[in-house]
């Protein structure tokens, strides 16, 4: 009988190149690297470099020298989002001709006037998104065919945004993930409705984070997903996504953040936790672990 290989767990580290690394990422990083070795899986890296304004390679840079001070090693070449926009645009172009995105014309500037607008004269708050954003509003997904077409003919700057009405009855009811991190574990709902119509693609970024994450895990084979819980509820968004691409799940695993003095989510201007700064500060790796708490 052939022996079939069992395929080795797949993890990665998908660090942002638009800012310095902290210790939130030290522990991300270090967590990733100590869960592929108990599971015998290989560890990958990944520049979500998506964001051409904010991104560049003097910080993806000091990424690399970051983690290789941690030593910590993983699988090469390196993907860089940025290499591979045709990817994400051939899951977008699969989604259009699903008939699940539409064209959004209306600015940042014209959202929050529109909601401000609302809130005013309602008295009542907008609806928003989990991480505070208001919902985008339904005006560009009501226009008719004709309407969008004339506005795309004009060259009218548009996002693609994700027809959440239409799209969130393609997950079905059952749909969740499998989740072994740091809050809740085991079989989770997902509830991609909190974040409305998501973007996928900007007239100035080819692809959004949702969008370009969720094609590279699947194209990477990654099999586990260790990051931090600031982007538990982005995970409804990306099951969904998996579900309408026919991609397949990752098991997900979201850690607990490491806090600032203030009590707040450590940011990429906050020096003084800045990986960098404690390393030219004397810090040694195992002082990171510590810090950490691994
Ligand atoms: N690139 C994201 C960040 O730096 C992480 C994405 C992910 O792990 O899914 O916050």
């Amino acid at each position: 009988m052939p022996v079939v290989a069992r395929q080795s767990p797949v993890f990665r580290f998908a660090p942002s190149p638009n800012g310095p690394l902290h210790l939130g990422h030290a522990l991300s990083a270090l967590l990733n690297r100590d869960m592929a070795d108990a599971a015998n899986g290989r560890l990958l890296l990944r520049i979500e470099d998506i964001d051409l304004t904010r991104c560049t390679p003097e910080f993806e840079r000091g990424i690399l020298d970051d983690l290789d001070w941690l030593d910590i090693a993983f699988e090469r070449p390196i993907r860089r989002q940025s290499e591979h926009f045709d990817a994400y645009a051939q899951a977008l172009e699969r989604l259009k001709m699903l008939d699940l995105v539409y064209p959004a014309f209306m600015t940042r500037g014209e959202v929050k006037t529109h909601v401000a607008a609302y809130e005013a004269q309602s008295g009542k708050p907008w609806p928003r998104d989990p991480d505070g954003s208001p919902l985008y509003p339904p005006l560009d997904r009501q226009r008719s065919d004709g309407e969008r077409a004339a506005l795309l003919a004009a060259g009218a700057k548009h996002a693609w945004r994700l027809d959440m009405e239409c799209a969130a009855p393609h997950g079905g009811s059952g749909l969740g993930w499998m989740e072994t991190g740091d809050s809740a574990t085991g079989r989770l709902p997902a509830d991609p409705r909190q974040w409305g119509d998501v973007v996928l693609s900007r007239s100035d970024a080819p692809s959004s984070y949702h969008l370009s994450v969720t094609v590279d895990d699947a194209l990477q084979g990654v099999t586990h997903v260790v990051r931090g819980l600031d982007l538990f509820h982005a995970t409804s968004v990306h099951r969904l996504l998996q579900v309408l691409l026919d991609l397949p799940a990752p098991v997900y695993h979201h850690h607990r953040l490491i806090l600032g003095p203030d009590g707040r989510k450590l940011s990429k201007s906050l020096g003084d936790t800045g990986l960098k700064t404690l390393r030219e500060e004397g810090a040694s790796t195992s002082d990171i672990r510590r810090l950490v708490g691994l």
